[in-house]
């Protein structure tokens, strides 16, 4: 005989665990549905194991972190803003901090502590939590949706929400499900394209620099010659490219570019506070009192000392060339290259290497005061299944938060 619910919540991640809490408010026959054996692997992975769960910035900068989803996510946003979050948690013994760029954390630098605290939620909401259930297939029928899980369990509900996750990281549990099972219930899918994800590039010396972090920043990416994206922020390189949170939040753009050009040509500009008079009245003064220290001591109080040995290199001077003996040629180049240091950026990683999945479940057919389908009464969505995503700095798990709860309002309100 199948289980049989008021509400079945399927994944069991940021996003489906405050849905079943929301939607359950302590008397409603709630069941979460989790493949995995526990809840919220990649909420553990978030944050360095840290867990950025929201940032604490105005909502008009939320909805300007979300760009073309912004608008789409308001109602989620006002119903439970990064105030309520911080709150709910507060109000369940976890204490919060704040660190730059208005990031919050745990104060216990632990995702674990996140998750305790939603468990402990899911329990006091007597939600049942059903694990090891992969769900594969969902019809409604009668006004009763069925639910066919790979395991063989069979399970009804009046009311669903899917929060099955995107597409990365598909060893947390996070495979797509949600969007072959959207898609089978008629809802159209936006392609799935990696998002918040590392860039590679062309360089053979880009291995060199791997760990190199450079903070205060611009990065100005070209297309046919022409400026077309360019922001500022902190960058790490890696042994195949460029990360770090400014790649991270532009990677989606230069991926759509890159769709229609075989490589993107990129310019760091190391000294953006400078502009080239700036530089050159600085480096005559260094170069003037400096004297016969090597020309790499006078680069490397402006840059990390690994990045040094590159720039030299790849302007063809030595390191240990005296400062007295640069020659005026040198010194513009030095300049040049201090404001416009280049690379070429051929692809990123894959999906499943990306933070997060760009498209997914149409936001056209979603009501955005309720998160219910436009399609089928009953059914709800809610986190990263839904398509758009934020940039990086603890936007995407309030809208997990936010959507969920939402969603889980809406369906426990409704509920029989
Ligand atoms: C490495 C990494 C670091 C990150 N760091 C941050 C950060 O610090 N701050 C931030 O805001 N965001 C961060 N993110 C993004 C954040 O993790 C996601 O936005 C968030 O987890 C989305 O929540 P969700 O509940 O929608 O989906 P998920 O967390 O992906 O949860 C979906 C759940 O559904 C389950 N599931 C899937 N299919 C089925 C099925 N068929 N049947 C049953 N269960 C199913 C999965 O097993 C999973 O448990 C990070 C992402 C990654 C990969």
């Amino acid at each position: 005989m199948a289980n049989q619910y008021e509400i079945a919540v399927i994944g069991g991640g940021p996003a489906g665990c405050m849905a079943a809490i929301r939607s359950a408010r302590g008397n409603k026959d709630v069941a979460l549905i989790e493949r995995n054996p526990s809840l919220g692997r990649k909420l553990l992975l978030t944050g360095n194991g840290r867990c950025n769960l929201t940032n604490s910035s105005p909502m008009d900068v939320f909805m300007k972190n979300f760009g073309s989803s912004g608008n789409f996510l308001r109602s989620a946003f006002h119903v439970f803003s990064n105030e309520s979050l911080m709150h709910f948690f507060a109000s369940c013994g976890l204490k919060l901090k704040t660190e730059s760029h208005d990031r919050v954390f745990p104060v216990t630098d632990k995702s674990s502590s996140v998750l305790a605290i939603l468990e402990k939620c899911l329990r006091e909401n007597n939600v049942n939590i059903i694990y090891n259930t992969r769900i594969i297939d969902i019809k409604k029928k009668e006004g009763v949706f069925s639910l066919a899980a790979q395991n063989g369990i069979s399970i009804k509900a009046k009311k669903i929400i899917i929060a099955t996750g995107g597409a990365s990281y598909k060893k947390t549990g996070s495979t797509g499900d949600g969007f072959l099972i959207a898609h089978s219930l008629g809802h159209a899918i936006i392609s799935l394209v990696p998002a918040l994800v590392s860039l590679k590039a062309k360089e053979s010396w880009i291995g060199d620099l791997q760990g190199v972090s450079l903070d205060n920043i611009r990065i100005i990416f070209y297309r046919n010659n022409k400026k077309f994206v360019s922001d500022n922020g902190e960058i790490i390189f890696t042994h195949f490219g460029i990360s770090g949170p400014l790649v991270l939040d532009m990677s989606s753009c230069i991926i759509s570019a890159l769709g229609m050009h075989k490589d993107i040509e990129i310019v760091i500009d190391l000294s953006p506070g400078l502009n080239k008079e700036d530089l050159n009245k600085y480096m005559i003064d260094k170069i003037t009192t400096a004297g016969s220290v090597h020309i790499k001591n006078i680069i490397q109080d402006m840059l990390p000392k690994r990045m040094t040995e590159v720039f030299l290199s790849l302007l063809k001077i030595s390191p240990k060339k005296c400062a007295n003996q640069i020659s005026k040629k040198e010194r513009v180049s030095i300049i040049d290259m201090l404001k416009a240091f280049p690379l070429t950026v051929t692809g990123s990683l894959p999906i499943d290497e990306a933070m997060a999945t760009e498209g997914g479940i149409s936001r056209k057919e979603i009501n955005p005061r309720t998160m219910e389908s436009r399609l089928i009464p009953g059914l709800y969505f809610a986190g990263e299944a839904i398509e758009g995503r934020g940039t990086s700095g603890g936007y995407n798990l309030q809208q997990a938060f936010s959507t969920g709860y939402l969603a889980g309002e809406c369906a426990g309100q409704k509920a029989t």
